[in-house]
């Protein structure tokens, strides 16, 4: 078996721990005589699955009473309707674009009511978050909208806009359970799992007890209904059961690290290796602004689409793969999710010190 460092902005890397667990448990659950893929989504294994999947988020993010966790299908995607479907009381929300993934969010929320645009860093080719100091959200917003990390630019937020009691909804897909946060800051925490948390197929949804509503906007599929999925314990119709049982056992992987604290010190461990080698070289640099940059999503270019495409193709030759960039940005895109091993980090600066070296 040869396992390759694998730098894919999703689906991506899972703790090696986890797969081999849940080989071990793929053709005889826990003595049920069966995989996890083939049983009942209402049988007591599942049950206590989705319940220790819950409590155990729960913990790691230190989530209160007052907000509901919901396992969905859609990606997060779909959420970009729920969410003005489900929120729009005033039908009016602010949007922040910073990327392609808000302005998606922004231009489906455009079919529902008024959208607005309330700060963007498009000219900037979103290479950094917008100064939100002024910003003056309206006040009727049913919501504010960001994308809290930018999976294609690599920019976050490292603070959350002050949105004055108007409940802040963001999409944390790419930066999902990567460092402790606050959740009281959030009227919606939401994000598909396929980046930090495990595969395709779940969209996780955090949302405030108050913000659901059964007063939808009219035409709203059942299955679209926060409050459909709340009152059935996210057991409404089949679930992605498998996704979900694998989201467990990364659950309890993340507690095993230290929990969030954890494993934040170690992601900004791996990202401060890359950062400060793209700092010093004279043939990559990063190509977001320094104060936004992401810990998980690390996009850099040499300047020259060919060198780019040679140091791409040599790289997976070596185990370094999916490094190719996104092509709105270009040029290489190395990202460092929760389960990338710091010697995945070490291997690939030491193989961009060779390339460097070789061709300056
Ligand atoms: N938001 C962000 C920040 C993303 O990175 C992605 C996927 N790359 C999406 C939304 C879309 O997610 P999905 O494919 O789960 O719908």
């Amino acid at each position: 078996m040869s396992r390759v460092y694998n730098f894919s902005a999703g689906p991506a890397v899972l703790p090696e721990e986890v797969l081999q667990e849940a080989a071990k448990e793929m053709l005889d659950y826990r003595g049920t005589g069966m995989s996890v893929m083939e049983m009942s989504h209402r049988s007591a294994a599942f049950e206590t699955i989705i319940q220790d999947a819950e409590k155990d988020i729960r913990t790691l993010l230190n989530i209160p009473e007052d907000y509901e966790v919901l396992f969905l299908q859609g990606g997060a995607s779909l959420q970009f309707a729920m969410i003005p479907m489900n929120l729009m009381k005033h039908k009016k929300a602010d949007y922040i674009l910073t990327g392609q993934w808000a302005k998606k969010a922004w231009k489906e929320a455009q079919k529902y009511g008024e959208a607005k645009a309330a700060a963007s860093s498009e000219e900037q080719n979103f290479s950094c978050i917008p100064d939100l100091s002024e910003l003056s959200a309206s006040g009727d917003a049913d919501y504010v909208y960001i994308c809290e990390n930018n999976t294609i630019y690599g920019t976050k937020f490292h603070t959350l806009p002050d949105t004055k009691g108007i409940p802040l909804v963001a999409d944390v897909s790419s930066c999902f359970l990567s460092e402790p946060v606050d959740i009281t800051k959030y009227g919606i925490m939401y994000g598909g799992v396929q980046k930090n948390i495990g595969p395709a197929g779940v969209t996780i949804v955090i949302i405030r007890k108050d913000l659901i509503r059964e007063e939808v906007l009219p035409g709203t599929p059942t299955m679209m209904q926060y409050h459909v999925h709340a009152k059935a314990g996210s057991l409404y119709n089949t679930p992605p059961a498998y996704g979900i049982y694998i989201c467990g056992k990364v659950f309890r992987w993340l507690l095993d690290q230290g929990g969030l604290p954890g494993i934040q010190k170690k992601n900004q461990k791996k990202a401060a290796l890359l950062y400060e080698y793209l700092d010093d070289s004279r043939l990559f640099s990063g190509t977001a602004a320094k104060k936004d940059r992401s810990l998980m999503n690390v996009p850099f270019v040499t300047g020259d689409k060919d060198l780019d495409a040679r140091f791409t193709a040599a790289a997976a030759e070596h185990g370094l793969v999916n490094l190719k960039g996104h092509r709105s940005v270009g040029g290489m895109r190395a990202s460092l999710y929760n389960a990338m091993p710091y010697e995945g980090v070490e291997a690939l600066v030491s193989f961009m010190e060779k390339f460097e070296k070789e061709n300056r």
